[in-house]
């Protein structure tokens, strides 16, 4: 079934959404892209007629309770995005008087669904070494089993709109479909623009596809720039990643941040690249600073000549020249992760930088995907959200569909 096929009239739907958003200290939401994304979905449901029970994850609680992370907090701000009033369950697991009595038009937002372990699914509390793991496991996925079930039973149709947590098998997520016939479970309509904005990266692929790969850690993206140098021309790797390859290459990183266990990896990814005719792009200079501070002292100087005491935290201006030379005359582009510690408002430049180059191509007429949560909020702090073609609001799952990966969230809908 797909939404735009479903007349919701007075008809009770569960949706799947990803309102897991930034807050700070105080509770307040710090960036709306999430709840903003999923409107479309919730507001044709409510315009059909239908009643909504909106159902999401925040943060990681590990299966606790944790008031920080209560949904509670954003319940107003999902009642001013929907134009109407928000009844709150405060157990997700134990809300069916709740959800019996929505009439057509009202909303029920359901607490934090990874307060109970059944939502992901994992035994807490146990060793993966133990004996007794294997045992535990089993017995949680039988208790995911009836949560999801207990969910499903609050409504007569489910929808996942929840592309940022689609890689996941969770009771809400996938489990939770197995409750509904084909008639009535779909995705929404977030979801289906994910799909088929991958779908556009992969089956159609306009050349030069320079894809960009940022943020902190080589070890966290190692699967998907392993694959990505199956399909790319020009592969940039940038930010924190930046110098566990300087030091690889027998560069000096002072104080950056560096993986020296993935020195070994690194050299192989140039190795790789240099075999598949890959065009690998990594920073030559960096700014540096005396402390990872936003007011720290800084220079600019070789990423494989940063004195102790000092670390790379952004691009260098003949690194963003470089980078920037790469994206303008690419086709398709992918980008994830930002180029230096961008939340410093002084360490933004090469992050900046990849950002102007990539409107600049999109405008030229290419095909520009950004995903993972920091290049989002890289491109919504700079403005240019709207001026790339897609701004995807997943990152692992983003990454993991582009790896050519069955998404659990998807398959529990499509089949495939
Ligand atoms: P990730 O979660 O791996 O995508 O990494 C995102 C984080 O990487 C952001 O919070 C950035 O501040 C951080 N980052 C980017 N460049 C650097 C750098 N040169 N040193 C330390 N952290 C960085």
């Amino acid at each position: 079934m797909t939404i735009d096929n479903f007349n919701f009239d007075g008809k009770k739907a569960i949706v799947r959404v990803d309102f897991n958003v930034p807050l700070d200290e105080n509770g307040h939401i710090t960036d709306d892209t999430r709840i903003r994304g999923a409107l479309p979905t919730l507001k044709k449901i409510l315009k059909d007629g239908g009643s909504l029970i909106i159902m999401s994850h925040m943060g990681k609680p590990k299966g606790k309770v944790n008031p920080k992370m209560s949904l509670a907090q954003i319940k107003d701000a999902v009642a001013k995005a929907l134009g109407t009033e928000v009844e709150f369950a405060a157990d997700a697991a134990d809300a069916t008087a709740a959800a019996e009595a929505l009439k057509p038009g009202q909303v029920l937002l359901l607490e934090n669904l990874r307060f109970h372990p059944e939502e992901e699914g994992k035994p807490v509390g146990i060793d993966k070494e133990d004996p007794a793991y294997d045992a535990a496991k089993k017995e949680m996925k039988e208790r995911q089993k009836e949560f999801a079930k207990k969910l499903a039973s609050y409504a007569d149709v489910y929808v996942n709109d929840a592309f940022g947590t689609a890689h996941r098998r969770h009771a809400s997520t996938a489990v939770v479909a197995d409750y509904f016939d084909d008639d009535h479970k779909m995705l929404g309509y977030l979801m289906e623009k994910e799909v088929k904005a991958v779908d556009n990266i992969l089956s159609d692929i306009k050349r030069p596809f320079t894809a960009i790969m940022g943020g902190s850690k080589v070890s966290t993206k190692i699967g998907i720039i392993e694959n990505l140098m199956d399909k790319v021309d020009n592969l940039i790797l940038c930010g924190g990643m930046t110098y566990t390859f300087a030091k690889a290459k027998g560069g000096n990183v002072g104080n950056s941040i560096c993986e020296n266990d993935k020195l070994d990896l690194a050299l192989d990814i140039i190795r790789k690249a240099q075999e598949k005719g890959v065009n690998l792009v990594l920073g030559t200079d960096c700014v540096a600073a005396d402390a990872f501070s936003n007011d720290a002292n800084t220079m600019v100087c070789s990423v494989m000549e940063i004195p102790d005491g000092w670390e790379g935290l952004d691009a260098g201006p003949e690194t963003r020249k470089l980078f920037a030379d790469t994206i303008k005359g690419s086709k398709t582009i992918l980008w994830n992760g930002p180029a230096g510690v961008f939340e410093f408002d002084n360490f933004t430049a090469g992050s900046r930088a990849i950002a102007d180059a990539v409107v600049e191509a999109t405008k030229e007429g290419a095909f520009s995907l950004v995903g993972g949560g920091d290049s989002v909020a890289c491109v919504n702090k700079f403005g240019v959200a709207d001026e790339v073609s897609y701004v995807s609001t997943g990152g692992g799952a983003l990454l993991e569909a582009i790896e050519g990966k069955v998404l659990p969230g998807v398959a529990a809908i499509n089949g495939k």
